[in-house]
């Protein structure tokens, strides 16, 4: 099978079979990013995507979900999702839905009735690196969007009826800047409808555009405690009825559960693993963490 950049997927994402509709990022310029940097990007042929559905069965037997490999597989043109949500039909029925990494760009030359039809093949929860709901953490970081965009492609995935999870980067603002990128990506979110919401933890990783930019004093560093803050934050504001989880290795702890159900219990949680956490002990942490998020 094609897989360019050996397999990456979210951690509840383990049971899957993996395919590549794309290879790289098409986008590649994420100030904080450690992934995906080579090969270039690249649009798999449909040929290519269908050797590789015919080769899946022997690799991974009888899946239910398929993950996308590639940083945004969703930048695969509509007719070349459609035709392989087809192939994955014929050639491995156990395929009931189809999701993988994405940009908010990746959603702009599909129309809602092109998303509808998605949905309908079985496209589910693709996984939107939003990151913020903040243009100026978002400029910062040149996540190459802007906050009202974002917001454009998840009501056109909503009025779709095509399910998506959404992530956000605790501390991509910097110093100083947690409580108003954690309110603003809240109101992003605001009467929208994701299936989760995912939190994972900056961590600026040497050799980055990021890390640079903090040894030059352009970009101060959230502390952990300040990222703890915003975290607490962006969960007060969260309004939609949505998982909350945080599960990635960046995060200082793990949670999934549902807001606002148990949104007193979570603050409660968060505030108490602050109280028992100085900055030394979390910092040390941090300096273990070898990938940016
Ligand atoms: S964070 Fe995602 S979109 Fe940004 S450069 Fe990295 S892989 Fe590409």
């Amino acid at each position: 099978m094609h897989f360019s950049s050996g397999i990456n997927r979210p951690p509840y994402e383990t049971a899957d079979g993996y395919l590549q509709t794309t290879q790289g990022c098409s986008h590649n310029s994420c100030l904080f990013c450690t992934y995906f940097k080579e090969p270039p990007f690249r649009k798999s042929p449909i040929e290519e995507i269908e050797a590789d559905i015919k080769e899946m069965p022997r690799v991974f037997g009888a899946p239910k979900r398929i993950f996308l490999q590639g940083a945004d597989s969703f930048a695969a043109d509509y007719d070349v999702l459609m035709k392989t949500a087809e192939l994955l039909r014929k050639y491995v029925p156990s395929v009931e839905t189809i999701g993988g990494y994405a940009r908010i760009d990746n959603f702009y030359d599909k129309t809602e009735e092109q998303l509808r039809n998605m949905a309908a093949v079985g496209y589910a929860n693709p996984y939107i690196g939003v990151e913020s709901g903040d243009d100026a953490v978002l400029k910062r970081i040149h996540k190459g969007y802007t906050a009202a965009q974002a917001r454009e492609v998840l009501e056109k995935l909503d009025a779709a009826g095509l399910p998506y999870i959404v992530n956000f980067l605790n501390g991509a603002g910097g110093h100083g800047y947690g409580l108003e990128n954690a309110q603003k990506t809240a109101a992003l979110y605001d009467g929208l409808h994701p299936t989760m919401v995912n939190a994972s933890m900056l961590t600026v990783v040497p050799g980055t555009p990021l890390y640079r930019a903090v040894e030059k004093g352009l970009y101060e560093e959230s502390t952990e405690t300040e990222k703890l803050e915003e975290i607490y934050e962006l969960v007060r504001c969260l309004t939609p009825d949505t998982i909350f989880m945080n599960e990635h290795a960046s995060n200082l702890f793990h949670v999934r559960c549902r807001i606002p159900a148990q949104k007193e219990e979570l603050l409660s949680y968060i505030r108490q693993f602050m109280e028992r956490h100085d900055e030394k002990t979390l910092r040390r942490y941090r300096e273990q963490v070898t990938r940016a998020f």
